[in-house]
Parts: structure tokens; C-alpha cells; sequence
């Protein structure tokens, strides 16, 4: 065994995606697989494979973290709140765990982005991150010296289903969601939120990439659709900064290649920001599509002996 070696694993709907880390956070070697949606044994016998060919490859016995899309109930070891729904419900951690014959530290996959980010990322030093994802869906991830903050009820940060603040006319009482209420976060500021946003608006159905380009060539109502996803970023964010008041704030998901949000979300922010300065800073990610990956490896943070 050769000291300090992580293994990352990124646990999705589509992919599972390993990297072995050294001690300096440097990848040596990345893997993907197509997931076996639906099956989850195959499921469990293929994250011990890419694990095993990593180690075999590289002739270490590496400390193994999972980022999955989910939660894992600590009380009962079950997973939750997976949108892989052939997960929900499975002793995913004890099979894994079996599977490896070794400890192995699990995490969501928004909490992931989140340590990745502030370990080595864009909020590296920083002591308090929320890391935010705005893709598909809306989730967030709180990390505090270096350790995710996972919570009584292993839902930390997720301020995606919190309803829109500081609504005005048309936001009231909001789009449905698909948690039951309506006028959540998520209905606005998610890929398919902007999209709605802008039909609504405009009535033709652009998705959230394709507004984004079109704003770039010079598009008035795709540009009014983006400033209203980023009037509407700063007070959800003003929201948390009130709450958790981090020192940093890292977008990741899709919707954080939109680089005018940098600017205008904190100019924005100030307004709701219980506070007549505001030193958070927002910041674009750095890791991007391997947060998942290193995010999973430093569940097993760099001063611990892996
Ligand atoms: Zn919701």
C-alpha cells in the first residue's frame, strides 16, 4: 500500500466515473463506466471494479469516497432522495463496503461539488463554502473548515425546494414542482426553469444553453430572461448568505458557465444582504465535470492518513 492514495467515486444516472487522487490532489488515472440504471447490483459490482482495476493498475490500496446522487440515511444505512430510484431504499454503504472489504465514506453528490471546491478549488482557504448546483435540478452543499456539514436530517443545503424570496406579482404563487408545492427555487433557476421562464415570457421554447447563446448574439428577450434568472439568483442567494453567511459562493451545473452572473448576482445581492457590506464573494468553479470525482476522494480530507 502506497500512503496517502484516494479513490473517487462519482456515482451517476448515467456514468460511474472513478479517479484516483495522489496526496497532492493530482489525478493519475480516471475512469468511466456506463451505469447499470435500473440494476443495482450490477450496480454495486461495478464501482468495485473500477476500484479494483485502479488498484491493480497502479498497485495501491487507496482510501475509496462515493458521491451519490442521494442521501444515505444514517439511522437505517438506506439510500434517500435519489433520483436514481433504483437505489432508494438499498444498503448501498454495506454492500459497498462488502464489495471493497474497507471503510468507504459516502456523501451526496451537491456536497462533493461543494469539498471539492473548497478543498482545492475556487474557495480553497476559505473556512465556510455553500457550493451551489444549477443544472438539472437545484442543490447545494455547506462545507465548514473542510468538512461537509451533512445535518440532523442529512439534508444541509438543500435550499433548492425553499420557496422563491422576496416573490413579486407573477412569481406568486409560482410554477409547480414536482415535490408538490409550487413556486420553489428549482422552478426558476434550474436548466428547465429558465427554459419555462422564457416561454412563458416569450412563447418560444429555447432550453437554458440555447437562451444563453442567444443572448450572446444579441437576443433582447433572451437577455431579459437571463437578467431575471439573475435577479432572482440574488435573492435566493441573499437568503442563504443571511443564514449561513459564507465567505464563499461556488455555482456549479450547467448554468454556471454563465459568465455575466459573477458580476451581476453580488451587485444584485446587496439589496437583500442583511448587511450594508457583503464580502462574500460568488465564485465560477474550478474543478468543473471532476468535482464529483475529487469531491468523493476528499471525503478522506488531506490531513487524514488514507
Ligand atoms: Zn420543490
Amino acid at each position: 500500500m502506497r500512503d496517502g492514495f484516494r479513490i473517487g467515486v462519482d456515482l451517476g444516472g448515467s456514468k460511474i466515473e472513478a479517479a484516483l487522487l495522489d496526496r497532492a490532489g493530482i489525478v493519475q488515472d480516471r475512469r468511466r463506466v456506463a451505469t447499470p440504471a435500473g440494476d443495482y447490483d450490477a450496480t454495486v459490482a461495478a464501482i468495485a471494479r473500477l476500484v479494483d482495476a485502479i488498484e491493480r493498475e497502479h498497485g495501491v490500496r487507496a482510501a475509496v469516497g462515493v458521491g451519490i446522487p442521494g442521501t444515505i440515511v444514517a439511522r437505517t444505512g438506506l439510500v434517500k432522495n435519489a433520483n436514481s430510484t433504483w437505489l432508494i431504499g438499498r444498503p448501498l454503504a454495506r454492500d459497498v463496503i462488502a464489495a471493497l472489504d474497507r471503510e468507504v465514506r459516502f456523501a451526496n453528490d451537491a456536497n462533493c461539488f461543494a469539498l471539492s471546491e473548497a478543498i482545492d478549488g475556487a474557495a480553497a482557504g476559505c473556512a465556510s463554502v455553500f457550493g451551489v448546483i444549477l443544472g438539472t435540478g437545484v442543490g447545494g452543499g455547506i462545507v465548514i473548515d473542510g468538512r461537509i456539514m451533512t445535518g440532523a436530517n442529512a439534508i444541509s443545503g438543500e435550499w433548492g425546494h425553499n420557496p422563491l424570496p422576496w416573490p413579486q406579482g407573477d412569481e406568486v404563487p409560482g410554477p409547480l414542482c414536482y415535490c408538490g408545492r409550487a413556486g420553489c427555487i428549482e422552478t426558476f433557476l434550474s436548466g428547465p426553469g429558465l427554459a419555462a421562464d422564457h416561454r412563458r415570457h416569450f412563447g418560444n421554447a429555447l432550453s437554458g444553453p440555447e437562451i444563453v447563446a442567444a443572448a450572446e448574439a444579441g437576443d433582447g428577450g433572451a437577455q431579459a430572461s437571463l437578467s431575471r434568472y439573475a435577479e432572482r439568483l440574488a435573492r435566493a442567494l441573499a437568503s442563504v448568505i443571511n443564514i449561513l453567511d459564507p465567505e464563499a459562493i461556488v455555482l456549479g451545473g450547467g448554468l454556471s458557465a454563465i459568465a455575466a452572473l459573477y458580476d451581476e448576482v453580488p451587485r444584485l445581492w446587496r439589496r437583500f444582504v442583511f448587511s450594508d457590506e457583503v464580502a462574500t464573494r460568488l465564485l465560477p468553479p474550478v474543478h468543473g465535470d471532476s468535482s464529483g470525482v475529487r469531491g468523493a476522494a476528499w471525503l478522506w480530507p488531506p490531513e487524514t492518513k488514507a
